[in-house]
């Protein structure tokens, strides 16, 4: 039986590996389908304390990885179907692999969430993105509409406007909750335009992809908008699908933990990051949650009594 298994291996589980690793727990780390999690989709990420010029979200999440392995932490790939309780710790299927362990942390952070739009699943990546670094490469010089009002939105929109012809963001209120420096940075770029007060309700497409947008405002009024990419940034779900049953979950799906702590209703089971923290959301608060998420489980490791 190993001593833990992380499940996850963005900042949170990454951090969990370095410092359970660093404690001689020999951990195992089960990496999913997006290894090094969302910050590999992002550019530069500006906010990482210590990198006054910024940092590439991808090489900050493989120098993560390097730093957890050195100190020995084994990273393995696989998506884990379900955790069962058994005598002394916790059974760990995965779709390739069953391991068993005393304790788990759970870094399984969230995905993207889509509007849901008539022919989205034909859609997506013809023309619908949640993506904008990873798919703004076919959309140079060509238009793109953007949904959303928070950070991810205005990152979104200002990165595409270093390549689109035209941006458009869209908002369904007349006012953004992203950050007061986003926002500006979306103010001040001539080639971004806001539609305030408006849903995106239909697609336009042909044989090739997506052609244009339906929108509809809050007086009711529909209009249709020519553009090549509609990229959605309306914020994020939970992965703690294979949770469900075993431990405690709030509406939305975010696993609760006691307060301040990583514990969660399940002894042994331990979770951090954007997985629990559906308010901060941040890198590096994700990365305080895993090394508080380690921390936790060597302590519990020491007191395991099978
Ligand atoms: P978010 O803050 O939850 O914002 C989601 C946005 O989508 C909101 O403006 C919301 O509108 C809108 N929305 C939700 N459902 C919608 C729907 N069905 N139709 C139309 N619009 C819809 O999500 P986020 O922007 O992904 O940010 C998540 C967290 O990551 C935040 O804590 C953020 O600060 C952080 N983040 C930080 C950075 C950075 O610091 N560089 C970058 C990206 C994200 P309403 O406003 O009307 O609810």
């Amino acid at each position: 039986m190993e001593n833990v298994v992380i499940i996850g291996s963005g900042p949170a589980g990454l951090t969990a590996g370095i410092y359970t690793s660093r404690a001689a727990l020999n951990p195992v780390l089960i990496a999913g389908l997006q290894p090094g999690g969302q910050l590999t989709t992002t550019s530069i990420v500006e906010n990482w304390p210590g990198t006054p010029e910024g940092v590439d979200g991808n090489k900050l999440m493989q120098d993560m990885r390097a730093q957890a392995e050195k100190y020995g932490t084994r990273i393995t790939h696989g998506t884990v179907e379900k955790i069962e309780k058994i005598a002394g710790g916790f059974k760990v299927v995965t779709d390739g692999d069953t391991l068993e362990a005393k304790a788990i942390i759970v870094a399984t952070g969230a995905s993207a969430i889509t509007l849901d739009l008539p022919n989205k699943e034909k859609l997506m990546g013809y023309g619908l993105s949640t993506c904008a670094v990873c798919d703004g490469f076919f959309y140079r010089n060509k238009t793109v509409a953007v949904v959303g009002g928070g950070d991810s939105a205005m990152e979104e929109a200002h990165y595409l406007a270093k390549l689109a012809s035209s941006v458009t963001l869209i908002h369904r209120r007349d006012k953004f909750r992203a950050s007061k420096a986003m926002q500006e940075k979306v103010f001040n770029n001539p080639k971004i335009k806001v539609v305030w007060n408006t849903e995106v309700v239909d697609t336009l497409s042909d044989s090739s992809g997506l052609t244009g947008i339906v929108m509809q405002n809050n007086q009711g009024e529909r209009s249709e908008l020519k553009v090549d990419g509609l990229f959605m940034a309306i914020g994020h779900k939970p992965n703690t699908d294979f949770l469900k049953g075993l431990v405690e979950l709030d509406s939305q799906g975010y696993v609760l933990c006691k307060p301040g702590s990583t514990v969660t209703n399940i002894s042994g089971i331990f979770a951090a990051g954007d997985v629990e923290d559906n308010k901060f959301r941040q890198a590096i608060t994700s990365a305080g949650r895993g090394c508080q998420a380690a921390l936790e489980a060597e302590k519990f490791i020491e007191g395991h009594t099978n």
